[in-house]
Formats: C-alpha cells, structure tokens, sequence
C-alpha cells in the first residue's frame, strides 16, 4: 500500500469529473475510483443553469458544451390544456453572461471525461473499482475497493476522500449506517428521448400540466445534426402514484403505466403522445430525495453531488450544485491545504446552501407555477391567465426559486471565483 499525497474521488459521474478538473486547476493531484468496468454516456435529458455554466467556463469548457448541449432560450409554462401561462428568457437572456444549457447526461459526462483525459492523464479514472469501505488517521485515510465481480482489489491511501458516488454512496452509507430510506414524493417519472422537429423555438424548456392529472417537461439537448433538422427532444412524464419506482436510473418503463394520462395532449404546438410513442425506449424513476445532513464530513473524508444531498429534479439544480460543490471544495482545498480543516469549511457552506435546495425543491420550486394555476382554475381552461394569476407573482416564484439555488442575477454577477 503506497502512502500518496492525493485526493481520491470516489466515482466518474459529474460531481467526480468536475472535483478532478477543478482540483488539477488548482494544482492539486487526485484520482478517480469508478465502479463500472467501463463509462458509457447513460442517462437521458439534464439541465445545467447559469451558475454551473459559470463553473465549467471557467474550466475552459464552454466551446465543447456549446457543440454539444443546447443553449435555452425560454422557459415556458403552460396548463395541461395546452394554454401559455408564463413565459421568461433563459440563460444570457436573462441578461447572465453564462447560458442555460440542455445537455444529454452522456454528453456532458463525455465532454468532462475527455478534459480529464487530456489534462490529467489516461490513468486519472481507473474504473472497475467499486468502493466499500474508509479508515483513516491523522493524516491519511485508506480506502477499501472490490472488482466488478467482487474480489477485493489493493486499498488506495490519499489525504482526503472524496465520495462522489451517487444515490446509493457507500461511505455515506458507512457515515450514517441507520439513514432511512429514500423519502418518496408521491410521484414517479418516465423518461425518454425522441428525435422532432424543433418545438416553439427550437431552445425552449417547456413545463406543462400539474402532478395530479399528468405534468411533462420537455426540452431539446442536442440540435439537429443531420439534413433532417431534427432535434433530440427529451421529454419527462410525471405522474402521481402510491407505489414508487426502483431507485435505478436504468430501470425501464412501461407506456401503459403513463401515457393514457397524456393521451387528450394533442396541442397546436405540439403532439405530446406522439413525441412519447417515437421515443425509442422509456425510463422510469422516482420522484424522491433524502432528508438534508447535518454534516458530510468527518476528518479526511467528505461527500458531494447526490451522495451529499439527493434532490427531487423540480428545479434543474442536481448536476449543477454538484458542480458547485465541487468548485468550492477545490478552492478550500487550494487555500487551506489538504486537511480537515477546508473539509469542515466546505461543510459549513454547502450543506446550507444545499439544503436550502433540497427543501426548496420539495415545497416552492419553479414547476410551483403550474402547482398554483391549476389549483386556481381548478384544472379547468381559462379565459384570460390575468384572471387566474398575475404575471407579477408568477415571476416571483421564478426569480426566489433562481436567489435560493445561487443564479439570481445579483449573487451570480458578483460572486468571485471559487478556484
Ligand atoms: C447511469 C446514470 C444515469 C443518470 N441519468 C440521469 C438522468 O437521465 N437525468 C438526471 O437528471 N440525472 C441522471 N443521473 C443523475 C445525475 O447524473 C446526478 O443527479 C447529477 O449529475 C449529480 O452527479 P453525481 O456526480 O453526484 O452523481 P452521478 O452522476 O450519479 O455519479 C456517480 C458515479 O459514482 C459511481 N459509483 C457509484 N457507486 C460507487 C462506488 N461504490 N464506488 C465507486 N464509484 C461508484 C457511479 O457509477 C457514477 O459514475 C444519472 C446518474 C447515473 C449514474
């Protein structure tokens, strides 16, 4: 067992990637553990706002996600008839200089990979390498690993840990063995993606309907690539429900389980269940998140991304505060050196600030205009949405959601740098 004088991520997912990018900025040496023998580019549709845009700009990344990802230009909400309530510029046009991007989870994982790659190395992430355990001293801390097929593979020792391992963390599993389960929302969510013709304005994040009698988001993440002019749309059906889904972001879905919810969709801006029926497979997930921590750290070992604090996806906010995370423990690390004592600064900032989220996300996040319109107009179509709601509260619901979560104008603005 070699002493080093590293920090070690545990998992390649984009808290990891991020925290290894920002560490090697700062000059700082770490190593990715991941579990899977080999990272394939999973998942379906997700949101990075201004603040995480900010983040990874100052990684140098904004040329690659621009080929990639798409930058929104709205976001838009309308009720489960179809009719507009709301509607507000996104990313620049709300007058940030970073955009909002729209961005396949694989693509974004793929684009940090590759900087990984050709910043710190090809042996930067070793893969195959599940974590199950932590012990450490004074100095250092030694973590546990197993193969794929369960053998234990030689314990890797570093002066800090890092879990950035998911939903299902090991080490904050050994943090706090009798956490309960995961505390469901009541709702579960089917995923997918479909290649269409650009919808509105072909950048528009689109919220529509309300939890009870069916709400979708749909929004594109990669634009068209081929003569087709077609996009690659994601779409998420949620839906109330007493039973949860598996906590598995590759568990597939069933059609009969959602779309007779969605069926009457059919909008003149747009054909929802055929958007659904074209999507080459479906996932499904829960609507679920876990009560905030008190802490994430203790002495050399701390947690970030969704093993420090799982959220309910009501507000595009669960990559990005991993990105945040990741950029603000780097900077500790940077000033205050490789000890606990950056780890308890950390711990001090953002578990406050992601909780704020966490709790946010559950109770007043944006989708929360849809929430108020449909119980005012009791589900019913109105005539006119000034009779139901003003504009005026509805931007407030969207501009507190953007000052708890850290991409108000005015903190975003004039924040310094983290790194
Ligand atoms: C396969 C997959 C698909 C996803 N799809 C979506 C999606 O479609 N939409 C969405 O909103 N969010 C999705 N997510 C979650 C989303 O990526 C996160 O919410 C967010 O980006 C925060 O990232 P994270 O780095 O904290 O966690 P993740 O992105 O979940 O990354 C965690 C990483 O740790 C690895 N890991 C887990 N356990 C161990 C262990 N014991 N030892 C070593 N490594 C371990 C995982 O393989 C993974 O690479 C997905 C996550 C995964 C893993």
């Amino acid at each position: 067992m070699s002493k080093a004088s590293e920090v070690i991520i545990v998992g390649a997912g984009v808290g990891g990637l991020t925290l290894a990018l920002s560490l090697h900025q700062a000059g700082i040496p770490c190593r990715i553990f991941e579990a899977v023998p080999e990272l394939r580019p999973l998942g379906v549709g997700i949101n990075l706002m201004p603040h995480a845009a900010r983040e990874l700009a100052e990684l140098g990344l904004s040329e690659r996600l621009d080929q990639v990802g798409v930058k929104a230009q709205e976001s838009v909400f309308f009720n489960s008839h179809g009719q507009l309530i709301y509607r507000e510029p996104a990313g620049t046009g709300l007058g940030y200089p970073w955009p909002q991007y729209s961005i396949h989870r694989g693509d974004l994982q793929t684009v940090l990979l590759e900087a990984v790659h050709e910043r710190l190395g090809d042996d930067a992430v070793q893969c195959g390498h599940r974590c199950v355990g932590a012990t450490q001293n004074e100095d250092y801390v030694t973590v546990s690993f197993t193969s794929p097929s369960g053998q234990p593979l030689e314990p890797v020792t570093g002066r800090i840990v890092v879990a950035c391992d998911g939903i299902h963390s090991s080490l904050r599993k050994q943090l706090y063995p009798a956490e309960g389960a995961p505390r469901y929302s009541g709702v579960n969510m089917w995923r997918g993606t479909a290649y269409w013709d650009p919808i509105l304005t072909g950048a528009s994040m689109i919220r529509a309907g309300w939890l009870s009698v069916g709400k979708m988001v749909i929004y594109p993440i990669r634009n068209a690539r081929d003569g087709s002019g077609k996009q690659l749309i994601n779409w998420v059906a949620e839906l109330e429900s007493p039973r949860p889904a598996e906590r598995d972001w590759g568990r597939v879905g069933r059609l009969e389980d959602f779309l007779p919810a969605f069926e009457s969709w059919k909008f003149d801006w747009l054909d929802v269940p055929a958007l659904i029926r074209a999507s080459e497979s479906v996932l499904e997930y829960p609507m679920c998140d876990q009560d905030p921590l008190p802490t994430w750290t203790h002495g050399r070992l701390t947690l970030l991304g969704d093993a420090a604090h799982p959220m309910v996806p009501r507000g595009s906010n669960g990559a990005g505060q991993a990105v945040l995370d990741a950029r603000v423990l780097a900077g500790l690390l940077k000033k205050e050196g490789l000890g606990p004592m950056a780890l308890q600064k950390y711990d001090r900032e953002r578990v406050a600030a992601t909780t704020r989220v966490v709790l946010t996300n559950r109770s007043n996040p944006p989708d929360a205009i849809l929430r108020e319109v449909h119980e005012r107009s009791q589900g019913k179509p109105f005539a006119r949405i000034d009779d139901v709601i003003s504009q005026s509260e509805l931007r407030e619901i969207a501009e507190n959601y953007r000052r708890v979560a850290g991409f108000d104008a005015a903190t975003l603005g004039t924040r310094p740098s983290y790194v």
